[in-house]
């Protein structure tokens, strides 16, 4: 129907007769001539409609918002002194001939027009008309090309694209699956993948040697602000390849991503390690565009009497760090309060801060509740450790590691926000020498990746020393997001059954649950290793959003449910028998019996 978009056209079509299909953005008359905004996909067209064509006129004066017309006319340039240089359409307008009225529009629940500031709820629910505003349009138009630069990178490199099964079993990533009961085995549970790991690593063992897949994954955990319940990966794996080829592999496919769609290039990303991250930053996916650091100070801390700083000092699983805020003096008793509350989140039970004045004046130059408790030598020490300046603020966090690394990790990134801090627009680094395992509060190990990374050692030192052994992964961060991860993966039968049996999975367990993973490995698996990229947060990145919701085009709530459908939803009576399944109404008395 149509000749061109209306976001298409510019002076090189003027005289032109050209068909614009799409929607009436806005609609002003001025003195008898009706201008009508038309909007598509790729942008708006002003057009104008003159009384003198008189079927055209009348059917243009009937048109309200988000009519769907259809319109032919010529392009001419704008009179002098109406140019918009804001439009790429702003030097031209559209004179019409004829209008058809392809469909009428009730009036949309919210305005498509500019910035809205109806709840986000309203817009899930209504996200047809959301979906149409220019603003989301973009984004849904980077995504596309986004897996289109991602698609040609890998074709180009050999690379192919195997599909594998949704309706599976479950492959272990840390979160809880999404089950679907299964009606032909009564009483049995297909897991949706939480992602295709074990079938790309049989793919490897099957010689396909490069695989990729733009795969959707499930994983039914407590949604934050940049999590989905299901998600997109750029799922990759490859034989042959050790770590470095693998990580230049795919820094590489990033770099083409960010060049291609946004036009952004990138140095090489450097390599930080694990401990290194989490000792200066608190975190194993810092943000580096802020320069803020943590220092250790618990050598100096031990020596003082206050038990706060003191026990956690003392205390082999304790940490005692400061972050200094360069020309932080100016937070204010409120800023601080309520710095203090953002801390408790993360199981801080205070946030001990030291104004710097005077340094000139020594300990008294300096402002803060707790140098009575710290004494004048220490405070001047930790001044001279961090090298603190007049007009600087420090805070501290004593307690366990985890809580002082979370609360000081934390804050360091909303002290970035809130002061604007930022040194750079982009910082992606990987991350490398993970541990293998994570000890849990009771002594059990889990795997900080998943079990079946490969360690850096032996499996016999992975026996004797599991706590301290490091694995082969790697992620990849960027501006504090963890974009993808990945790792060399264990490829001898042995070694997978020794990291098994440090998780405490008994040997039954392993072949009930992985016992094709272990055959698999017994016939000839070649090294292999790989990485996931999140699609739908690295494009978060690129639309420079941090809210992912605005990047799918019909995404879940935070919790797990589709307003637009009102999914999930109940189902017949019959269909749940045809399952074998029953509902449990009333927990109490479902057990009771
Ligand atoms: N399967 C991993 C994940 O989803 C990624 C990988 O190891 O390739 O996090």
């Amino acid at each position: 129907m149509r000749s061109h978009y209306c976001g298409e056209l510019n002076l090189s079509h003027d005289g032109q007769e050209v068909t614009l299909c799409g929607w009436v953005h806005r609609r002003r008359d001025h003195g008898g001539v009706i201008f009508l905004d038309m909007r598509d996909r790729e942008g708006i067209t002003q057009v104008v409609i003159d009384p003198d064509t008189e079927e055209a006129f009348a059917l243009a004066d009937k048109a309200r918002s988000e009519y769907v017309l259809k319109i032919t006319g010529f392009v001419r340039p704008r009179p002098e002194g109406t140019t918009n240089a804001n439009m790429s359409t702003g030097e031209i307008e559209m004179l019409a001939k004829h209008v058809e009225v392809l469909n009428e529009a009730q009036t949309p629940p919210f305005q498509i027009e500019g910035y809205t500031d109806v709840g986000e709820d309203v817009r899930l629910k209504s996200r047809v008309i959301d979906l149409r505003r220019p603003e989301m349009q973009e984004k849904m138009i980077l995504r596309s090309k986004v897996t289109s630069a991602v698609r040609a990178f890998m074709d180009a490199r050999g690379f192919l694209d195997v599909e594998t099964p949704v309706l599976t079993r479950a492959t272990p990533e840390g979160a809880r699956d999404y089950l679907v009961p299964s009606r032909t085995h009564e009483g049995k549970f297909f897991a949706l993948p939480q992602s295709p790991q074990l079938f790309k690593q049989m793919l490897m063992v099957s010689g396909f040697d490069r695989y990729y897949q733009i795969v959707k994954c499930f994983r039914d955990e407590d949604l934050r602000a940049d999590r989905q319940p299901e998600f997109t990966q750029i799922d990759i794996e490859t034989s042959f390849m050790d770590e470095a080829q693998i990580m230049g592999t795919t820094e590489e496919l990033v770099r083409h991503v960010f060049s291609k769609t946004k036009g952004v290039e990138f140095g090489e990303f450097p390599h930080m390690t694990y401990a290194d991250a989490m000792n200066r930053y608190g975190s194993d996916k810092p943000d580096l565009r802020i320069p803020l650091e943590l220092v250790d100070v618990a050598d100096l801390m031990a020596s003082v009497e206050f038990k706060v700083f003191k026990g956690p000092a003392e205390d082999p699983k304790g940490r005692v760090a400061a972050l200094k805020v360069t020309g932080g003096a100016q937070l204010s008793r409120k800023q601080i309060d309520d710095y203090t509350k953002f801390v408790s989140i993360y199981g801080a039970k205070g946030l001990a801060w030291i104004k710097v004045n005077e340094l000139e004046n020594g300990a008294n130059g300096l402002q803060s509740p707790i140098i009575k408790f710290l004494g004048d030598d220490v405070a001047m020490q930790i001044m001279e450790r961090l090298g603190a300046e007049n007009g600087d603020i420090v805070f501290f966090g004593a307690d366990r590691e985890k809580v002082v690394n979370e609360a000081l990790g934390a804050l360091r990134c909303k002290i970035g926000a809130d002061l604007n801090l930022y040194t750079k627009e982009w910082a992606p680094l990987w991350i490398v020498d993970f541990p293998m395992f994570e000890e849990t509060d009771d002594g059990k190990l889990t795997a900080l990746h998943h079990p079946f990374t490969a360690p850096s050692c032996s499996p016999e030192e992975l026996e004797n020393n599991p706590v301290t052994a490091l694995s082969r992964a790697y992620d990849m961060v960027i501006n504090g997001y963890e974009v993808g991860g990945g790792s060399v993966r264990i490829h001898r039968q042995e070694m997978q059954q020794t990291v098994f049996r440090l998780l405490s999975i008994g040997e039954e367990e392993q072949r009930e649950k992985f016992g094709f993973l272990l055959d698999a490995l017994q016939y000839g698996a070649p090294p292999h290793g790989g990485l996931a990229f999140g699609l739908d947060r690295l494009v978060m990145l690129l639309c420079g959003t941090d809210n992912i919701r605005d990047v799918i085009a019909f995404p879940k709530t935070q919790s797990a449910a589709c307003l637009l459908t009102q999914a999930p939803g109940e189902v017949d009576g019959n269909q749940l028998r045809d399952l074998n399944i029953r509902i449990r109404r009333d927990p109490a008395s479902a057990t009771s019996h």
